[in-house]
């Protein structure tokens, strides 16, 4: 009578693969040799590693969820494992860094170099007109003396004779095959008997390059410029990586910046508003005039067409938006007093009253002059 695989495992039926893998991982251990030398113990391992054959493939874990021991028979899912090494090499995965170490990857495969980042600062107006700069980075170029292999031409690397190539080695103890790493080829599978003499058989050597960076005009604050090919060299015969330049803007005191729009805050004397008046603005570039139409308010917008940050994507600018502040008269001189006062009296009590609504709130919608 065969027991339940998820009893035997010491698992729950909803368990993710992650926990089965621990499960078996940690009842794999407790079956050691070292620990418990016995036959039942090598059955137990058995009988553990068919429980996680099954219930680690979604497919047949379905169908003993269903149909049982008996569902597995049928459709052929039953096979069992004769010995230790057969468990081994179906599980590398994992016992890899447990016992040692599973099966080893190639490691002489092509692999791609990786990316590297250079953090550019860069100022409110050069963000504005877009600049090149030099840059230097320090990153691993292939080598040119031996084309990156790390050996000079001729002397190809030979298969190691330890491991055969595979740049493991296997070892029983008891009924545990405990792999390692090569030592004659550090887990490589290949011996190199000559050493580029200029890389030390690296294939890659650490220099520094100057590098032209343009930087658009209207980039703004954590946009990204990539330079293909400019970062550090595959290995064995892989593409290089990618340079990164991450652009940190600085922010304008006068400007807030939404994409290519700016926004400004613009302030207007009591009577300029009123009566309406042309002021001088901030625009990137410089001034601009701006003509304040009679009876503007507070947070009244004005535009600018075509005065914000160069768009990234299509031709043209942004716009400039104003937003409107209306100062009330301090620290009067005696004829401005004299002045006012007449103006309170001309307008009498109609002003007073007419200022004063029941919902505030209402009143104060802004008016977009555009
Ligand atoms: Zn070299
Ligand atoms: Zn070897």
């Amino acid at each position: 009578m065969k027991r339940d695989y998820y009893e035997i495992l010491s698992i729950h039926r909803e368990a993710s693969v992650t926990e089965i893998k621990s499960a078996y991982r940690k009842k794999a251990l407790e079956c050691h040799p070292d620990r418990n030398p016995s036959a039942e113990a090598e059955e137990q391992f058995k009988e553990a590693s068919e429980a996680y054959e099954v219930l680690s493939d979604s497919q047949k874990r379905a169908v003993y969820d269903q149909y049982g021991h008996a569902g597995l028979d049928s459709r052929g899912f039953h096979h069992g494992f004769s010995d230790m090494g057969d468990i081994f090499s179906n599980f590398s995965d994992v016992f890899e860094g447990f016992f040692g170490g599973g099966r080893g990857r190639s490691r002489n495969g092509p692999s791609p170099g990786q990316d590297l980042r250079y953090d550019l600062q860069l100022s409110f107006m050069e963000a504005f007109q877009g600049l090149e700069r030099k840059i230097e980075i320090e990153r691993q170029e292939s080598c040119v003396s031996c084309e990156g292999r790390g050996y000079p031409k001729g002397h190809e690397p030979t298969t190691c004779r330890h491991c055969g190539g595979k740049g493991q080695l296997y070892h029983s103890q008891g009924f545990f095959t405990i792999s390692s790493t090569c030592g004659s080829c550090q887990g490589q599978g290949r011996v190199v008997k000559e050493h580029c003499s200029e890389c030390r058989g690296r294939g890659s050597i650490g220099r520094s390059k100057k590098l032209n960076v343009k930087v658009p005009a209207g980039v703004d604050n954590g946009n990204q410029l990539c330079l293909r090919s400019e970062g550090e060299a595959g290995k064995n015969g892989g593409p290089p990586g990618d340079l990164y330049v991450v652009l940190h803007v600085e922010e304008d005191h006068r400007f807030q910046r939404h994409g290519a729009e700016l926004h400004l805050e613009q302030k207007v004397s009591m009577a300029a508003a009123a009566l309406g008046h042309e002021v001088e603005v901030p625009v990137p570039e410089g001034h601009e005039k701006l003509r304040v139409p009679p009876g503007a308010q507070t947070g009244d917008i004005l535009k600018l067409s075509g005065k914000g940050m160069p768009n990234l994507r299509h031709k043209g600018r942004g716009d400039l938006l104003v937003h409107l502040f209306v100062e009330t008269p301090k620290n009067l001189s005696p004829k401005q007093e004299e002045l006012l006062r007449a103006f309170l009296t001309e307008s009498g009590e109609k002003t007073a009253e007419s200022s004063f609504t029941k919902s505030p709130k209402k009143s104060k919608k802004s008016k977009r002059w555009f």
